[in-house]
């Protein structure tokens, strides 16, 4: 396994989750490099499902070191409460480390990101509300608090001007009340002492795992789509989800990467605003939104559904440098009587086999299908690809073709043991 990265292909919700499960079996250390508490996992521990939402599931491992890099942003409110009911379920935090240099998501932030979103109105760009953006634009405008500041002696000096002028802004261009900025900062302060334990220089210890020649496994985010530079801008995250964020996000060299990961539904889906060409607004996207129980894990709303479009997964390939496709949620697609694929754009009178050059062209964009027949037989339990009936064997060959990345795995069903492995 060596050195590898899982990324989302689409945008988020691809079911990384298990493909990262799978793969932290063997790994010594798991690491999140990007994006904060807006990763939802779900993980089953014995009878119990824990969801996790910022530390790596590979924390159920006890020999795997997980770590929440520099490139991350951190609520302690959330980590601190993740970090409760890890251990009320007996689960140790020894492997845990934290970078020092990963910003705090502040009480500011979240409430920046609501009167943000009121402001845009139509607009809407549908964020988690956590204050993730907020977070990231103050880190880039060098005005940041890192998780080095909060478990320092200097944590409420250097904190009080930044919740003053954020009042200022608040009551002054949003016409919003003003924060209890004491008790706020109390709060926040108080959380220090939980996670001081657990902060070092993770740069150095991914060094040294790369070093050692150890199996580390950065575990992306969100997904390529929703990448803020190579995403659907402005519809997008505020942070680096495609494979060389693990680099800025960690103090990892490109020439470290050894393997690259894309995840997808065997459909596409879609949170939030922003044009999405795959769409099916009609019975066949509230089927495959009932029976693939497309409801985000971190919010409850309901997601957008459509078919697999091609267009956009050569796109996460190549800028990923994609080595392995690990496909999910087959399964979901049992009993259409055809299925389809979107394997080029229609705009402007022309065909595209890429994607469009500017987001205005990208929504003129039309997709054009491919039609395959479906399939009725249960797959559920299928364990190898000769289990699968012929023509959902003709799709999977279909997207490997036009995709032009190999399958790593095909999950059947959301059982740890319902897929079939090929790499
Ligand atoms: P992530 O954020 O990329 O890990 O994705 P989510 O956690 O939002 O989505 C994964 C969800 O899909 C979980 O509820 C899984 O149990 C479910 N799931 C994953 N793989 C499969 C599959 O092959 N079939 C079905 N039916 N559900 C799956």
């Amino acid at each position: 396994m060596a050195v590898t990265v899982v990324v989302g292909a689409q945008w988020g919700d691809e079911g990384k989750g298990r493909v990262v499960d799978y793969l932290a079996r063997n790994a010594a250390m798991v690491v999140r490099y990007q994006g904060g508490n807006n990763a939802g996992h779900t993980v089953a521990v014995g009878e119990t499902e824990l969801k996790l939402h910022l530390i790596p599931s590979g924390i159920l491992h006890s020999n795997t070191l997980c770590l929440i890099a520099d490139g991350v942003v951190v609520d302690p409110a959330v980590l601190t409460q993740e970090m409760q009911t890890l251990r009320a379920q007996g689960i140790s935090l020894d492997s845990l480390r934290i970078s020092g240099n990963a910003h705090v998501i502040m009480p500011y932030h979240r409430i920046l990101d609501a009167l943000d979103e009121q402001r845009r109105g139509g607009g809407k760009i549908g964020t988690t509300g956590r204050g993730i953006g907020p977070a990231y634009a103050d880190k880039a405008a060098r005005s940041g608090l890192r998780i080095a500041d909060l478990v320092s002696d200097h944590f409420l000096e250097r904190a009080r001007p930044l919740f003053a002028e954020k009042n200022h802004l608040f009551q002054r261009v949003y016409g919003a009340d003003a924060m209890d900025s004491e008790a706020l900062l109390a709060e926040v302060a108080g959380y220090a002492g939980q996670i001081r334990p657990f902060v070092c220089n993770t740069t150095l210890l991914v060094g040294q795992a790369v070093a050692a020649r150890q199996n580390i496994l950065f575990e992306g985010a969100q997904g390529t789509m929703l990448d803020i530079d190579h995403g659907t801008y402005p519809f997008v995250t505020s942070s680096h989800t495609v494979a060389g964020g693990a680099c800025l996000g960690t103090g990892i060299g490109p020439r470290q990467i050894e393997r690259v990961i894309g995840v997808c539904k065997a459909y596409t889906t879609r949170v939030g605003s922003g044009y999405f060409p795959t769409e099916l607004e009609d019975a066949t996207g509230e089927r495959i939104r009932q029976r693939g129980a497309e409801f985000g894990t971190t919010t409850g709303r309901p997601r957008r559904c459509g078919w697999r479009d091609l267009v956009a997964l050569r796109y996460a390939a190549q800028v990923n440098s994609m080595d392995a496709l690990a496909l999910t949620k087959l399964d979901v697609l049992t009993g259409l009587p055809t299925v389809c694929l979107g394997v080029g754009y229609a705009c402007d009178g022309k065909r595209l086999n890429h994607f469009p050059d500017t987001q205005a062209e990208y929504v003129r964009s039309e997709p054009i299908y491919e039609e395959l027949p479906g399939w009725d037989e249960e797959i559920t339990g299928a364990r190898r690809l000769a289990d699968l009936p012929a023509n959902a064997r003709r799709y999977l060959e279909r997207i490997e073709a036009l995709a032009g990345v190999p399958l790593m795995m095909v999950s059947v069903g959301p059982r740890r043991e319902q897929a079939i492995t090929l790499q």
